[in-house]
């Protein structure tokens, strides 16, 4: 497939608009910006397009599709709003905030992949809206990259894994939070996260005390429990080489050092993400700065750019340092645990038991 890539600028933007919107309505896929991460778009209303982008990103059937609007007139494609839903709508929409409501039978099952819920946004970057706008149908639309790869915040990175698989790439400025969505179940009481985001815990429950993180988040191993957000259950936002997180509060910096030097000494090539704060400090392996501890911000912000440069720089393996588990830290932890398949390291003799073993 030719796949057409527009760069939108002031001159081109209405033209390019005009025309995306015009590719959705026609049942194509249009990768575009918004703030969170860029998404892969296609009619949500239509069963059909919607299929192409499961195909587009290799996407597993069961993984449902977030469905973007540009205003709040969402009765037609939910079963009722919860009071609470409202309150959050106002609060956060347009935001990195998606809420989970029973659907009605508007939203065909291949968009929200066999479920009787659907997962609504309204995304806060001005093309994502106007595109929404010119389309004139909700538009489902799950990360613009190939599935089990790093989100997509700049439109080469769309472009490195959907050239030629979709009708056409939007680029626009990179995404200013740089993590998918907040997912929160308006469905259940108490409301659930399913998927920490852009928008943290404390700033939810300033809305409502009662929201809570959905237990599986926390017990991710457990095979017997089944997560609520299908798309939890899979490899996901990874980089191409094994990757450890080294949490050993003061001794983090050593336990790094001395897993780098093992690797380098074993001839692999080893990338480190480090932070502002402690990038001077190594001395083994390729070290990349996700951004200062004082600014989660912006760390939210590298986080899959630092991946797929990993990836293209072709490391071997990959050891990270850790975050606090607060406000955005259980947002960037999540995303990090995920790419490290779960492998943190939280006491010196599984080090050393490395250095021995040489795994
Ligand atoms: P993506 O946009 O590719 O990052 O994936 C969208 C995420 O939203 C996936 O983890 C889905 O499982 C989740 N999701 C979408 N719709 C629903 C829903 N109705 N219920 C639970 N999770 C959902
Ligand atoms: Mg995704």
């Amino acid at each position: 497939m030719n796949t057409k890539i527009v760069i939108i600028h002031e001159e081109n933007k209405r033209d390019s608009l005009n025309e995306a919107g015009k590719v959705i309505r026609q049942g194509g896929i249009v990768a575009f910006p918004t703030e969170t991460v860029y998404g892969l778009g296609a009619n949500a209303l239509d069963s059909d397009a919607v299929q192409r982008i499961f195909i587009a990103k290799g996407r597993p059937q069961d993984n449902p599709l977030i469905v973007h609007v540009a205003n709040f007139a969402i009765e037609p494609y939910v079963q009722n709003i919860p009071e609470i839903a409202k309150k959050l709508m106002e609060r956060f929409w347009p935001g990195p905030l998606t809420l989970i409501f029973n659907k009605t039978d508007r939203i065909p099952s291949t968009t929200s992949a066999g479920l009787d819920t659907i997962g609504l946004r309204m995304p806060a970057n001005q093309l994502a809206l106007e595109l929404i706008k010119e389309a004139n149908t909700p538009i489902a639309a799950p990360s613009a990259n190939r599935s089990g790869r790093p989100s997509p915040t700049d439109v080469i990175h769309c472009i490195e894994d959907l050239d030629g698989k979709v009708d056409m790439i939007l680029g626009g400025e990179t995404s200013d939070v740089g993590l998918e969505s907040t997912i929160v179940d308006c469905t259940t009481i108490p409301p659930m996260i399913l998927r920490p985001g852009g928008i943290s815990l404390e700033e939810l429950q300033e809305v409502d005390p009662s929201i809570i993180i959905d237990p599986y988040l926390t017990t991710p191993l457990d095979e017997n429990i089944k997560p609520k957000a299908p798309g939890m259950k899979y490899r996901h936002y990874a980089p191409k080489a094994p990757m450890k997180l080294i949490d050993l509060g003061s001794k983090t910096g050593e336990g790094i050092k001395v897993l780098a030097k093992h690797y380098s000494n074993d001839h692999k090539k080893v990338g480190i993400i480090a932070t502002d704060e402690t990038k001077k400090n190594y001395l083994y392996g390729n070290v990349y700065s996700i951004g200062s501890r004082m600014n989660l911000k912006d760390v939210a912000k590298n986080l899959y750019d630092i991946l797929r440069q990993m990836d293209s720089d072709q490391m071997e393996v990959i050891l990270a340092e850790t975050f606090e588990e607060k406000g955005l830290g259980i947002a960037i932890m999540n995303r990090l645990k995920k790419a490290a398949s779960y492998d943190v390291i939280t006491d010196y003799d599984t080090i050393e038991a490395i250095l021995s073993l040489g795994n």
